[in-house]
């Protein structure tokens, strides 16, 4: 395994010259664009690295699938899919459109930038802080990472600049899919995606999902059976936003990415895998990050069809 992942770094390293980092986000600048990492967790625990696995970034849109289980845990499942829909968008994770354009106006589903906003908005808790730190202390326990941290310029960054998410909350608010203050929920929801994490903290979360919310050292049931199986369907269907098709023709794993350039995938039953590539492609997914995935998949036969 060491040899494999190793290989592949090495072969998609040059790839990465072909993307950018994210921007819009002007914090976000200041990756490396020629860094490419990935840690493997297997279902035996056992921990394998390559390339620039030590680095760190923030997890951005990989929080959308934590934040629903989370949402799922503390709502009733049709309050939640009453607020947020179940299909693929077909836009760029960012696109407003749809909010205007659909029927229900209901955001499509949770890994878009506004079915996320909806679902951080179901996260119970007396007041933002109560929220924020039940957020951190959920990201914690799946990562079995104790010292994750909010990554505070970026989140003030986000905050500062966050104009279209914003505009979305409003409108969310206005069409009755927001309970409660939109400023908070949006504070939330900079805050999750402003979480810095590491390719191993990817793969753990990976591994726990592809266990069915089991951790697999200590037997507890962290998250239900049921929860885990959707969060990893809308993996597939909607996790590299209006990529999502060609990512499961291609490589056919569950996966979810982030501007930061993190993708998390989870192989079902075999194992968790975090990669790092900050370059990202036109629709935002990390351009190393995918061939990367593509190459692993075909190595070892993880595809799921
Ligand atoms: N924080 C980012 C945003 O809201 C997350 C987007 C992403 O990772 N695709 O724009």
């Amino acid at each position: 395994m060491q040899n494999i992942l190793n290989d592949i770094i090495l072969s998609n390293k040059k790839c990465t010259a072909n993307g950018k980092v994210a921007s819009y986000i002007p914090e976000l600048k200041n990756a490396n664009s020629d860094d490419l990492g990935i840690c493997v967790i297997d279902k035996d625990n056992n921990i394998y690295c390559a390339g620039d696995y030590n680095k760190k970034f923030t997890i951005q849109s990989i929080s959308k699938p934590i934040i629903l289980a989370m949402a799922l845990m503390d709502n009733e499942w049709k309050h939640v899919f009453s607020k947020v829909g179940m299909e693929p968008s077909g836009d760029p994770f960012n696109s407003i459109m749809k909010l205007e354009t659909n029927d229900t106006k209901k955001p499509c589903n949770p890994m878009i930038n506004a079915g996320a906003i909806v679902t951080t908005s179901l996260i119970k808790g007396k007041n933002l802080q109560e929220k924020e730190e039940r957020m951190l202390s959920f990201f914690r326990k799946l990562a079995k990472n104790d010292s994750l941290e909010i990554n505070k310029s970026v989140y003030e960054s986000e905050k500062l600049t966050g104009d279209r998410n914003r505009a979305m909350g409003y409108l969310l608010k206005n069409d009755g899919f927001i309970e409660g203050d939109v400023e908070e929920t949006l504070d939330l929801y900079f805050k999750q995606c402003s979480i810095e994490i590491d390719v191993v903290d990817l793969a753990r979360i990976g591994l726990l999902f592809s266990n069915y919310g089991i951790d697999i050292e200590t037997g507890e049931r962290v998250i239900s059976e049921s929860i885990s199986r959707m969060v990893k369907t809308f993996m597939v269907t909607c996790g590299m936003y209006d990529a999502s098709g060609e990512f499961a023709l291609k490589v056919g794993i569950p996966a979810k990415s982030g501007v930061g350039g993190g993708i998390m995938a989870s192989v079902p039953r075999k194992m968790g895998i975090g990669v790092f590539g900050p370059a990202l492609d036109k629709k935002g997914n990390s351009i190393g990050g995918l061939n990367v995935l593509e190459d692993l998949s075909n190595k070892l036969e993880l595809n799921i069809f």
